[in-house]
């Protein structure tokens, strides 16, 4: 269980899961640039994000729920869950839309996992699966929530809050993972893998905020 100042945004596993340095430059420094992949991965986010709830017959589609997790200590908000009647019951199984065709399918279905534990733990229920939506492809993706990937998931998110927790920045992957990344200036990858040019960064961000 956590304290007030120890709970950390679902979206801070985003980043960790790219880069452990991006995740703590955002939640740690503060930094936040676009590009246009961040860019669209927001435009994709609000239209989803509407806070609706629609009703067709057996499926109730619910968007932009609030989520939150006592036991790991996170928060955050779902895109779109859907509740599946089955006879009396409705069954909640969350969707989550990603820009992209899938390349990084593994992380996004961490994120996807993380989302069903926080209902799980609001709805005192078992979610078995969930599905993530492709942009690209504007496809559907089956997740099932193994042992292995709830077990993975929380392994993740304990090292965010590790992470979180530390007054420092990891190193820079310096990889192709950098030509994508919105932060790439701020973060300056090849000039901050030398220590004394990292640290001279470090204090001049911390100067500007
Ligand atoms: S530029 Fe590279 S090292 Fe820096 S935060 Fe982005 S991905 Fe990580």
């Amino acid at each position: 269980m956590c304290t007030n100042e120890e709970w950390i945004p679902i979206s801070a596993l985003n980043h960790f899961l790219y880069c452990k340095r991006r995740c703590a430059l955002v939640h740690l420094e503060r930094v936040w640039e676009e590009n246009r992949f961040t860019t669209e991965g927001r435009l994709l986010h609000e239209k989803v994000d509407s806070g609706k709830v629609e009703v067709r017959g057996d499926l109730k589609q619910a968007t932009g729920i609030l989520l939150h997790s006592q036991s790991l200590g996170v928060n955050g908000k779902a895109d779109l869950v859907e509740f599946h009647r089955k006879g009396t019951t409705w069954h909640p199984f969350p969707v989550e839309y990603k820009r992209g065709k899938g390349a990084s399918q593994e992380g996004d279905s961490v994120q996807l996992c993380l989302q069903a534990l926080c209902l799980e733990e609001m709805l005192n229920i078992s979610i078995p699966e969930g599905a993530l939506f492709y942009g690209k492809m504007r496809r559907r993706k089956q997740v099932v929530f193994s042992p292995e990937l709830r077990s993975h998931t929380k392994a993740m998110v304990t090292a965010v809050h590790e992470l979180l927790r530390q007054d420092r920045l990891p190193p820079p992957v310096n990889d192709k993972r950098c030509v994508r990344c919105s932060l790439m200036e701020q973060c300056r990858p090849q000039e901050s893998a030398n220590p004394v040019q990292a640290t001279r960064y470090l204090e001049g961000l911390r100067e500007k905020s």
